[in-house]
């Protein structure tokens, strides 16, 4: 750790002391940081009237409108298309099974052994098949676009047992399978069952960027007896028997979701035009009629601490008199819960330049302080501790405040793809996550209510994060990736091509 000394000449020299007769900038943001209008803004978010703030949902809007209006109160300027809205046309794609067959030679799949997991209208008739199996690994990735290209891939899945149906590996793999599937272009997946998938009875209509390409490649699961006998007991590779399938098409509804972002204004000639982003996801799970409890998740930790997080440091930062250097945008996302689609979007359709976008500063579960693994008071942990100089920019600051920036040395990496900082990291932009908490107890679950928060805690973090935010929009560096990191090569690859 550096000494006070060094600080102060550090902090003197970054514009971070007040001038003469002011207090120090820490007093001055922490005055207009408090603790109780961060329960306020927690408290409504996650309150039973606005069910969860599910992406889409009418609680969701309700929050959407509740952040733009802090936006308002705090004089940020709207940099929406439609105020301090970010538009993003969405669909929503719901599996028609009317009609649906599918048929192995002979073999005619069985009612209700059959479910469409990615919609796509086919009309197959004795197309040709090919076996794969899920478990191997090596021979999926010698596929080649030439063997498969047209045919029917059918993908004898392990039978695991149990609930889950085979537990992260057999996501992972199947994940895998998905992607490489959108690569070679088969004509058709099929994951071929022992057993007939639990239908999950929470399953939500999927939702699907309407202005990216729609996936082409339709994909079953088949659990017929007779059909996972005879692609059990084939070998890998083509097939004899041959593959007739109808899949209707998919009944396809807009969906109109929203980011709130709002910027202040930075006021330096030249670094104005670049840009530190602040996000948090406003949205959680909502309503699941089975739940324990209510059924409500209201997502109080996750992430309305983040969202209220945002609107305080926006507030906080909007009121100084000296204005930043960079320009600071502010931008709650919708969709995080379901895969980051938010983030996704304003990466997608950026709002100011990628390019010119210096770093992205995300803020997740910030006022639990009863971390599963003990308490975590005046303390918070950055994913991707090691994969740019963000870090020592907070570990500086929170010298100044007492609260520590922390490397958990299991999760930090981990972590790093598991929330909306990925998007602007796969986008080029060095980015990070901070929570107070990983996993607490009330994780993903409806007792995630605003009660449970340390608002005390929650302030001193966010002055903290605040004066971090403040020290990278004013200094002449950006911050960077850490090029020895290897993990951040593909990030890095993306940034210098920009
Ligand atoms: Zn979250």
């Amino acid at each position: 750790m550096r000494s006070a000394k060094f600080l102060f000449t550090a902090l003197a020299a970054a514009g971070m002391l007040a001038a003469q007769g002011q207090p120090p900038l820490a007093q001055r943001i922490a005055a207009r940081l408090r603790p109780n209008d961060l329960k306020a803004d927690v408290s409504f978010l996650a309150s039973d009237a606005l069910q969860g703030r599910a992406t889409p949902s009418p609680g969701l809007e309700i929050a959407a409108e509740y952040i733009a209006a802090q936006f308002r109160r705090a004089g940020l300027e709207p940099v929406g298309d439609d105020g301090y809205f970010q538009s993003a046309a969405f669909q929503s794609v719901k599996p028609n099974p009317e009609g649906l067959e599918f048929t192995l030679d002979t073999a005619n799949a069985e009612q209700g052994t059959v479910v469409i997991q990615e919609a796509v209208a086919t009309d197959l008739n004795r197309a040709a098949a090919f076996k794969i199996t899920l478990s191997d690994t090596a021979a999926l990735d010698a596929l080649t676009a030439e063997e498969v290209r047209g045919k029917v891939l059918l993908v004898e899945v392990p039978d695991v047992g149990g609930a889950g149906g085979g537990g992260m590996a057999a996501f992972q793999a199947q994940r895998r399978m998905l992607a490489l599937a959108a690569k070679l272009e088969p004509a058709m997946v099929v994951m071929v069952r022992a057993a007939g998938q639990q239908s999950n009875p929470n399953a939500r209509v999927p939702l699907r960027d309407a202005t990216a390409p729609a996936p082409k490649v339709p994909v079953l699961n088949v659990w017929d007896k007779a059909i996972h006998d005879t692609v059990a007991a084939a070998q890998p590779g083509p097939m004899e028997a041959m593959v007739s399938a109808h899949i209707a098409a998919p009944i396809v509804q807009p969906v109109k979701l929203r980011n709130v972002a709002g910027v202040l204004r930075g006021t330096d000639a030249e670094l104005k035009d670049t840009y530190v982003v602040v996000t948090a996801h406003y949205d959680h799970l909502g309503v699941r009629p089975n739940a324990q409890g209510d059924g409500i998740y209201n997502g109080a930790n996750d992430d309305a601490s983040g969202s209220a997080s945002v609107i305080a440091i926006a507030g906080a930062l909007a009121e100084l008199e000296e204005k930043p250097k960079r320009t600071i945008v502010f931008v709650t996302v919708f969709g995080e819960e379901l895969g980051g689609l938010g983030a996704r979007w304003y990466t997608s359709h950026p709002i100011f330049p990628i390019a010119k976008t210096v770093a992205d500063i995300n803020l997740e579960q910030l006022g639990r302080t009863d971390d599963s693994e003990g308490p975590k008071v005046a303390q918070f942990n950055l994913t991707g501790f090691d994969y740019t100089d963000i870090a020592a920019t907070f570990a500086k600051v929170g010298a100044v405040t007492g609260v520590q920036a922390i490397k958990h040395e299991k999760n930090s990496d981990s972590f790093f793809n598991r929330s909306d900082n990925a998007s602007f990291a796969d986008a080029g932009i060095p980015s990070t996550t901070l929570s107070v908490s990983y996993i607490f107890p009330d994780y993903h679950q409806p007792g995630d209510e605003w009660q449970k928060l340390d608002y005390d805690n929650l302030a001193k973090v966010d002055v903290t994060v605040a004066l971090g935010i403040l020290d990278m929009a004013n200094s002449a560096q950006a911050p960077q990736w850490n090029k020895e990191n290897p993990k951040t090569a593909r990030y890095v690859q993306v940034r210098e091509k920009q």
